[in-house]
């Protein structure tokens, strides 16, 4: 997509001035604003550094007020807004496309309350995952959601992405997660929606609008979301598997004989831990001696260490006396588990120091997963860009097989017109003709937008267009991003 061309259709945004910057100080503190080019450095540019805006400011309000304040003023002056999180998204949404003010919740990191009977957590959007995951385990909770980023991540950028990660199969999506939800909306009306409750059958459920909304309806400030107990008992194995046939049936009878103590089945490939051990640390402890086409990573969590053993126990000699599975090993102690979640977790930053990385995320019937990866690497191969000393280092896949979640990654040297019109549209045209999902977990952004159709009718597109203009008339709200141009 040309932004440029796009950038017509927003024609009516404003540019920043002087006494906008004014206004912004009147009512922020001063090191809540910058406009120091080195400062703007880290919010223009993101993660995979494959995005770069050119923003002239960065705005990182307190409260709920402030940001309202903020909304309502460059609703009325139409000034375009990011909004942005820990700045971890994958698809280029949390930085901005031209010279958009960016709105950091970084200053707002207060944890609200938490109700240690019902598990509800009420914290600001700003607060980083791993953060609250800590503070719930002191009390013997536990986030319901988990991912590599979650160092970084914020809870609102989570919710605004609608992420997924490492606990799905066992928590659920943050759309039953969440209780509750505070936006800003464009024009700063705040919609206190923070409810604790489970049940709540009085409307239209509000807040699932703004969960994978990505910044383009609203800021979200506050989130409440239910916590689960943490899990007294847990386990992880890593397993090598000689083919994919047999990753399959090791899930499907990890759900018969494992049931309500499975949290995590995640499944790699050779390519992608041979990535973790080149690059990374976490590669250094491999456990399994010889290498296996494919791996898996299980994790149990119950509330009875002996119950839960001797289930595990009894699920993986069944695997290795089936020959299911070639290999495995069990963690021992806390350093083991990390060690081995450390190799799953450890993927996307070891494809990111090939270079460069075109990483696609696609829900896709589990059956044809691995087929998606073979058939880019003969397509890869057979135009002459792959393999030793060419443009393309690898064609990895690795993903949340209990979800269907496969994450395709083709780590390069850098990025290239010609590969990625080797890769793309048929990777989309790919993943529709096996009806699934070209955007599994990590959203749309400026990235996806374009090829929206491949997975949504033109009349839910029409849909979402229409809820985007009532909510936000002046298109002020993270423009240029996740729906296509007309
Ligand atoms: P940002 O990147 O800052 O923003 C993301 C989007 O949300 C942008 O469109 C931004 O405008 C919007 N946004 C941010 N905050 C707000 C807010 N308060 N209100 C409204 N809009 C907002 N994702 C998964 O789903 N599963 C994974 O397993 C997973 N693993 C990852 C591993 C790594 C190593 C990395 C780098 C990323 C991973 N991701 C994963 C991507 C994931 O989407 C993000 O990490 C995370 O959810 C984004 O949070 P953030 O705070 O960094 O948001």
């Amino acid at each position: 997509q040309s932004v440029n061309e796009s950038y017509s259709l927003y024609c009516d945004i404003s540019q920043l001035t002087e006494k906008d910057v004014e206004y912004f100080k009147s009512i922020l503190a001063p090191s809540a604003l910058s406009q120091d080019e080195s400062d703007l450095e880290a919010f223009n540019n993101d993660w995979m550094h494959k995005y770069r805006g050119q923003s002239k400011l960065v705005l990182k309000p307190s409260s709920t007020e402030q940001v309202s304040k903020i909304l309502k003023y460059c609703n009325d002056n139409k000034l375009a807004v990011v909004p942005q999180g820990g700045n971890t998204g994958l698809v280029g949404g949390g930085v901005p496309v031209f010279d958009e003010i960016i709105i950091s919740t970084a200053n707002m990191t207060s944890i609200r309350s938490f109700d240690t009977v019902s598990g509800a957590l009420v914290c600001d959007a700003g607060c980083i995952l791993e953060v609250l995951d800590n503070y719930l385990a002191e009390r013997g909770y536990i986030m319901p959601l988990d991912l590599g980023a979650k160092g970084s991540c914020h809870i609102g950028g989570n919710v605004a992405t609608n992420a997924g990660g490492l606990r799905l199969l066992r928590y659920g999506s943050l759309h039953g997660t969440v209780l509750g939800l505070e936006v800003v909306l464009p024009d700063g009306t705040i919609l206190d929606n923070l409810s604790t409750l489970r049940k709540d059958n009085t409307g239209y459920d509000l807040k699932q609008l703004f969960i994978g909304s990505e910044g383009t309806l609203g800021i979200v400030t506050g989130v409440s979301i239910m916590t689960p107990k943490r899990s007294k008992a847990v386990n992880v194995a890593l397993l090598g598997v000689s083919s994919f046939e047999n990753v399959q049936a090791a899930y499907k009878r990890s759900r018969d004989e494992l049931s309500e103590i499975l949290s995590a089945f995640e499944f790699f490939d050779k390519g992608s831990i041979d990535l973790v051990k080149k690059h990374l640390v976490a590669g250094k402890n491999d456990p399994l001696e010889s290498p296996h086409p494919f791996y898996i990573l299980i994790e149990t969590s119950g509330s009875n260490k002996e119950h839960d053993d001797e289930k595990l126990n009894n699920y993986l000699e069944g695997l290795l006396t089936d020959e299911i599975v070639q290999d495995g090993v069990v963690a021992q102690d806390t350093t083991q588990y990390k060690n081995l979640w450390a190799i799953r977790e450890g993927i996307p930053e070891a494809c990111s120091k090939v270079g460069s990385v075109y990483k696609y995320d696609l829900s896709i019937p589990v059956p044809v997963f691995y087929q998606m990866v073979e058939d880019m690497r003969n397509r890869l191969d057979k135009e002459g860009v792959l393999g030793e000393d060419k443009s393309v280092d690898s064609v990895i896949g690795f993903g949340h097989i209990g979800d269907g979640n496969l994450h395709l990654n083709i780590p390069a040297n850098s990025y290239s017109e010609e590969v990625i019109n080797i890769i793309e549209p048929y990777v989309y045209e790919w993943t529709a003709k096996h009806a699934g999902s070209i955007s599994s977990e990590h959203g749309l952004g400026l990235f996806k937008s374009p090829h929206l159709h491949y997975s949504k009718s033109p009349s839910m597109i029409q849909m979402m267009r229409r809820i985007k203009n009532m909510l936000d008339p002046n298109g002020i709200m993270n423009p240029y991003k996740y729906l296509p141009e007309k």
